[in-house]
């Protein structure tokens, strides 16, 4: 039997394709529901784009734990060689609209939900281990300068380069988004970091620093300016076809999951911040430990329902597991959930992809636009109350962050550090190809620069990284001029 078509109050509709009108010839009418519904709701089918990361792509899977952890944390999705938890991961390019071009050069999200029965984990990283600021502060001068023009309404090299070359701690992630990885051949072929600092709180109550790094188990693969253009014109959706290809064909993605660990007494002596997004703890000093292998092995039914609504929130911890004095994460502590309330609405977090799956969300929060789910019925909506609702449970769920002196805005203390040797270091290791690739790549925009003091402001960042590379883009840029 044939389903039958309703209007949106569950009425049937007897005719989807002749509006009605005044006579055979005759003005359409308003009496036409169907039509004004349909017309309607077409209208407000798109919600707000993300301000940063609009294009993605996302999944589901599990993670599984292969190594033990619990002598640096306690939270239970860990607590086991074996126990796996239900994931949900979203990629996305950062910079460019829904619209935008898939294999541009921009940093890659990589945030995964883990649906632990502790309640959501969002880890909401990168495929870079650092960024280009330090201070949340600078985050939104920092995303204007990469955006559309106030008049020209396009990305402007004037406003990226001059941004740059005014802010030297960006000079190890220009480093990194101009050399090969920044563009990646696809999804599965990068890795993914937290970035940030974190910490992991042990039965014991012992603290730790940690850092994740997400290593791609398809080998890492990357684009050339040439490739990413032709592959781009062709298929600008090449990333997402990638990852629905390969996971519809069961060629599921995976990703070996593994910590950098810093003890919090070292911490404090470290001969850099170890909370400074702009740079990464040396393998040497800190090595990496395995946790286990994330999997990805489920396409969404509806990209809309569970890619475009889902919302990822770097403050979504659980026991175990805490934020670090980054100022960065500090800052996205408070903006991610902002921006889901402002782009979803408030009751976002009930959401199917969004809503805890192993565990339920048990609180006084109520009401608000759209709220679906019942909104606890008669249930009381305050608390304390003495008719059975939920109470607080006085778990030290993390440690607390030392902190001292009076408040106030303070120049960045970088100890012995610099924003300059890192950058050096990542570009000694690429290869004389590597190298001038990212010379090439990085004279391609600044060239295109109008005014001399940007470029030369920028040249000096590089050559502080290492005379050869600074030396190198100088002429590579007045070659292009
Ligand atoms: P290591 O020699 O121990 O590690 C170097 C790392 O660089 C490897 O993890 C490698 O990743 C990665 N790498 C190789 N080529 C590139 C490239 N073109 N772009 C980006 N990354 C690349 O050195 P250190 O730990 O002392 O770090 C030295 C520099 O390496 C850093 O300044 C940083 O720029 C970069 N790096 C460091 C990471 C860290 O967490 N310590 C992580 C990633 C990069 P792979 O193993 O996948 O080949």
């Amino acid at each position: 039997m044939n389903r039958k078509l309703t209007t949106e109050s569950g009425s049937q509709v007897a005719d989807n394709q002749n509006s009605q009108t005044a006579g055979a010839e005759g003005p359409v009418l308003l009496q036409d529901q169907h039509l004004i519904e349909k017309l309607a709701r077409f209208n407000r089918e798109r919600i707000p784009e993300r301000i940063v990361h609009a294009r993605g792509s996302g999944a589901f899977g599990h993670f599984e734990v292969t190594n033990d952890v619990t002598p640096w944390t306690r939270a239970s999705f860990l607590s086991e060689i074996g126990k796996k938890t239900e994931t949900f991961a979203r990629f996305s390019t950062v910079a460019g609209g829904r619209g935008s071009l898939g294999t541009a050069r921009d940093p890659r999200g990589f945030a995964v939900k883990f649906y632990t029965e502790e309640g959501n984990y969002d880890l909401t990283g990168n495929n870079t281990p650092i960024f280009f600021i330090r201070d949340p502060l600078k985050f939104p001068d920092f995303i204007h300068s990469q955006k559309p023009d106030p008049y020209t309404n396009r990305q402007e090299p004037d406003n990226v380069w001059d941004f740059f070359s005014l802010s030297p701690e960006a000079t190890h992630m220009f480093t990194w988004l101009f050399g090969d990885r920044g563009i990646p051949a696809s999804y599965r072929h990068m890795n993914g970091y937290g970035s940030h600092t974190f910490q992991w709180v042990n039965g014991a109550g012992e603290a730790f620093w940690v850092k994740y790094h997400f290593k791609t188990d398809q080998g890492i693969r990357t684009l050339t300016n040439e490739e990413a253009a032709r592959i781009g014109g062709e298929d600008p959706e090449s990333h997402q076809s990638d990852l629905l290809g390969a996971i519809d064909q069961g060629d599921y993605p995976s990703w070996t999951l593994k910590v950098q660990i810093m003890p919090t007494e070292q911490a404090k002596n470290y001969r850099f911040k170890p909370f400074d997004l702009t740079k990464v703890w040396p393998h040497a000093d800190f090595p990496l430990l395995e946790v286990g292998r994330l999997v990805l092995d489920r396409n969404p039914d509806n990209y809309f329902a569970d890619v475009e609504q889902a919302g990822f929130d770097p403050g979504h911890f659980v026991p175990g597991i805490g934020p670090s004095p980054d100022k960065m994460l500090q800052g996205r502590l408070f903006a991610y959930g902002d921006a889901h309330r402002y782009r979803l609405g408030v009751n976002h977090t009930q959401l199917p992809v969004n809503r805890p799956h192993a565990t339920d969300a048990d609180n006084y929060g109520r009401d608000g636009s759209m709220r679906f789910d019942g909104n606890k019925g008669r249930e009381k909506n305050y608390e304390p109350n003495s008719f059975g609702g939920p109470i607080q449970t006085g778990e030290s769920l993390y440690s607390g962050l030392d902190s001292q002196g009076q408040s106030g805005t303070f120049e960045w203390n970088d100890r012995q550090g610099d924003d300059y040797s890192q950058a050096g270091a990542l570009y000694r290791l690429m290869s004389e190809d590597a190298r001038s690739r990212l010379v090439a790549s990085i004279a391609d925009g600044l060239s295109q620069v109008s005014k001399q003091d940007i470029i030369d402001r920028s040249v000096e960042h590089f050559r502080a990284a290492d005379p050869e590379y600074g030396n190198r883009v100088e002429q590579a840029v007045e070659n292009r001029r």
